[in-house]
C-alpha cells in the first residue's frame, strides 16, 4: 500500500471548519485515500453526528463523506424519526447536503463513510449520486443483500476498538426501547 506524507496528519482543527479550508493552505496533501491515517480525525465527527439522533430518539446511524483530498465535506446523521421522514436516512442526509452545496448530482470523487453498512435504499441513493466506494464499520443484519446487485464497493473498516464504541451505541438504543 502507497502511503505518503501528509503535513495535515492529525490536525483535527482543519476538519471542524466549512470545507476544511485552513487545509488547502497546508502544503497539499498528497495521500491517496488511505483511511488509516485518517480515520481517527474521521471518527471523531462520526460519533459528534451519532450522538445527534439521542435527542430524537433515532436509531443511531452517522455518515460523513470525504473528498479526494481527504477533506471531509459533509456529514449526516439518521433523522427519520425526528422529520418524519423515512429517507431520511444518515447516508442520505449526507448526499443531500452536499449534493445543494455543490450543485452537481455526479459525486464520483467522493467517499461515503458510514456506521452501519447502508440499507438497500440508501444503495440506490449512492448508484444515482454515482459514489463508487463505501467504508463501513458494522454489517446491517436486517438487510438481505443477495439479490441485489451494485458495482458500489462497499469496505470494511477494521477497527475494533472504534467499531466497539459504535455497537454500544447502537446497543444501548434498542436496550432502551425495550425498557
Ligand atoms: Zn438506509
Amino acid at each position: 500500500m502507497l502511503v505518503y506524507n501528509c503535513h495535515c496528519k492529525g490536525d483535527v482543527r482543519i476538519w471542524s471548519g466549512p470545507e476544511g479550508s485552513s487545509h488547502k493552505n497546508l502544503v497539499p496533501c498528497t495521500m491517496t485515500f488511505y483511511l488509516g491515517e485518517y480515520m481517527n480525525i474521521f471518527f471523531k465527527q462520526i460519533i459528534k453526528e451519532l450522538e445527534k439522533c439521542k435527542k430524537s430518539q433515532d436509531v443511531p446511524v452517522s455518515a460523513v463523506i470525504v473528498d479526494k483530498n481527504n477533506i471531509l465535506v459533509s456529514k449526516g446523521y439518521n433523522t427519520r424519526q425526528k422529520k418524519y421522514n423515512f429517507c431520511n436516512h444518515a447516508e442520505i442526509n449526507a448526499i443531500n447536503s452536499l449534493f445543494k452545496k455543490n450543485k452537481n448530482k455526479n459525486l464520483s470523487d467522493y467517499k461515503l463513510i458510514v456506521t452501519l453498512k447502508p440499507c438497500l435504499m440508501c444503495i440506490t441513493v449512492i448508484e444515482q449520486a454515482n459514489i463508487k466506494k463505501v467504508y463501513y464499520y458494522l454489517e446491517n443484519i436486517k438487510c438481505d443483500y443477495s439479490k441485489y446487485i451494485t458495482s458500489i464497493i462497499f469496505l470494511k473498516i477494521n477497527d475494533e476498538e472504534q467499531k466497539k464504541i459504535i455497537e454500544k451505541k447502537l446497543k444501548s438504543f434498542f436496550l432502551n426501547l425495550r425498557k
